[in-house]
């Protein structure tokens, strides 16, 4: 398809008169055509307007019709496969075989989140039968089950241009609540943002959605965001990127007369604790899994381990060694755009300067290579300076990661209960290890949503168990998890029906159970 460059206002294209902007090529360093135009204010109140109207059929749309959607996106992303490999590549640098890794893993989220609410027991049907007998006061009959919010602002991030943006996780799983969605593009990859639109506006028509189900907006800077997030029609916000963005978004969220959730998944350090024994039983082969998890991606993984705590033994000097001669070996990647490779290397530099902190070794230098590339880096401090600077558990984002060498146990101890939230937490160890250790995974499920057992934290698997969350400030509501089927109650609450005539009740709250779904009758789960 042609793109237009501009955005989509439920069925409508976006008018003249925002300003323009256009995508870099990291690779190259040149601007990619066409220009985008940033949406108008006006075009803001009408996309909300438009999900608002959308809201009250769609809310009302079966699972089973929900599924077709979600299916119908699908089947249209794969058949864009070979355009998304060319656009995504101008726009972010990555190259074909992660574009198709991601594209496949995309495809399969939203046909996951069609599985889920076809089958229809993830909306937690539970049913108290009243008894008008019961003495001193009858009790009442009671039947609840979660119900969706309304219009929902999805943010993608620049570093998953699909599995996190227009049609990743926050949307599927919007949609398969029975939300609308409005997306704000990020900007740094509008063109694959609006391949990636076009296949969701053209799913709605087909399914003959109410126009407004979808809408999405772009814009040159943040006052379209700052917008949707303040409007008084949008109900929740799905936000995946920096603690800054996240944060701003909150902080707007919170400022509004009537507030709405912001479920923002943000930047994390991924601390990794190596043990003795593990050390000494393979810490060369340690050493190699991390180098390949700080760099996979050249670093821009909100996944990857940036902090690394050591034990004082000789095996720790030997993975060190190991681990520093690894990255002196690697080459510097392209990065996603000037704007995330300047602040990666403002960071390495200020991170440099520091006293109590040795850049240990660097990369290869990009030398006269083309593209906006970061020189992969290890840095190396003590556990007492770890614990007296706060600021060194702050994300690098890039090719870099921190060893933090600690004196003994107990410090590496005090270093954990210091931690502020984290997305994951991994240790190294054996089964002797971890009895020493046993206080150690105690604090870390404190600090983090998913704790990793020999392995890397990169690579974060779909599924029913998975949580991709985690304490403030790796997201901003440590309850929930923007990965996997519970990824949907984000944008769903509960709501109960107290004695209703059974004419009136929702199909999954009915007698007899008419879709078969899982529920709790009088305390017991069943399904008849
Ligand atoms: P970002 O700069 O925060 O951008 C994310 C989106 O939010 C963009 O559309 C951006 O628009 C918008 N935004 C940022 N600040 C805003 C503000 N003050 N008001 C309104 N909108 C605002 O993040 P990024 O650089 O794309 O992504 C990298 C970060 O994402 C890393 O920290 C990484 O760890 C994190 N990440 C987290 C996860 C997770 O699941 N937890 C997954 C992937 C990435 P503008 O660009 O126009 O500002």
């Amino acid at each position: 398809m042609d793109l237009r460059g501009r955005s989509y206002i439920g069925w409508a294209n976006g008018a003249d008169g925002g300003k323009e902007f256009r995508a870099v090529n990291p690779a190259t360093n040149a601007a990619v055509e066409p220009a985008y135009t940033s949406a108008l204010p006006g075009e803001v109140d009408s996309a909300a307007r438009l999900a608002a109207q959308a809201f009250t059929s769609y809310s009302k749309f079966s699972g089973k019709e929900k599924a077709v959607f979600l299916r119908v996106i699908a089947e249209g992303l794969e058949g864009i496969a070979d355009a998304l490999v060319v656009r995504v590549n101008l726009e972010t640098g990555l190259l074909e075989a992660r574009i198709r890794s991601e594209a496949a893993r995309t495809v399969f989220q939203l046909r996951f989140f069609a599985d889920l609410v076809e089958e229809g027991s993830w909306v937690r049907a539970r049913l108290d039968r009243g008894d008008p007998a019961r003495k001193p006061a009858p009790k009442p009959d009671l039947r609840s089950m979660w119900r969706p919010l309304g219009p929902v602002v999805v943010f993608g991030a620049s570093n998953f241009p699909l599995a996190y943006s227009v049609a990743g996780g926050d949307t599927a799983s919007a949609f398969a609540a029975g939300n609308p969605v409005i997306v704000k593009a990020h900007p740094a990859h509008p063109g694959t943002s609006e391949l990636v639109g076009d296949v969701i506006r053209s799913a709605a028509r087909e399914c003959k959605l109410p126009e407004g189900v979808f809408s999405l907006l772009f814009d040159a800077g943040t006052e379209v965001g700052a917008a949707l997030v303040r409007h008084p029609l949008v109900r929740a916000v799905g936000f995946t990127g920096s603690q800054r963005g996240g944060r701003a978004l909150m902080d707007i969220a919170a400022a509004r007369p009537e507030p709405i959730p912001v479920f923002a998944e943000m930047g994390s350090t991924n601390p990794v604790f190596l043990l003795p024994g593990a050390l000494t039983a393979r810490g060369e082969l340690i050493a190699e899994g991390m180098h390949g998890s700080v760099t996979l991606g050249a670093g821009q993984f909100c996944t990857k381990p940036g902090l690394v705590f050591l034990p004082p033994t000789a095996e720790a000097k030997v993975f060190s060694q190991s681990l520093a001669r690894r990255m002196a070996e690697s080459q510097a990647p392209v990065m996603l755009t000037p704007q995330i490779r300047a602040s990666y290397s403002g960071q390495v530099a200020s991170r440099a300067r520091q006293s109590s902190v040795t850049l240990t070794v660097e990369g290869k230098s990009a030398g006269s290579e083309p593209g906006v590339r970061g020189t992969p880096a290890l840095f190396t401090t003590g556990g007492r300076e770890f614990i007296a600077q706060p600021e060194l558990s702050a994300e690098v984002f890039g090719p870099a990661t921190l060893l933090v060498r600690c004196s003994r146990k107990e410090e590496m101890l005090e270093i954990a209960r210091s931690l502020h939230g984290h997305l994951t937490a991994s240790v190294h160890g054996t089964e002797e290890d971890l009895r020493e250790y046993r206080e150690l995974i105690e604090i870390l499920e404190q600090k983090a949503g998913r704790l990793v057992f020999n392995g890397f934290p990169t690579g974060v698997e779909v599924g029913h168990a998975m949580v991709h969350g985690g304490p403030y400030p790796a997201t901003s509501d440590g309850q929930s998890t923007s990965v996997g089927s519970q990824a949907i109650y984000r944008f769903a609450r509960p709501v109960c029906f107290q004695n209703f005539p059974p004419e009136f009740l929702p199909e999954e709250l009915k007698d007899g159970n008419p879709l078969g779904i899982w529920r709790l009758m009088d305390g017991a789960l069943g399904r008849d």
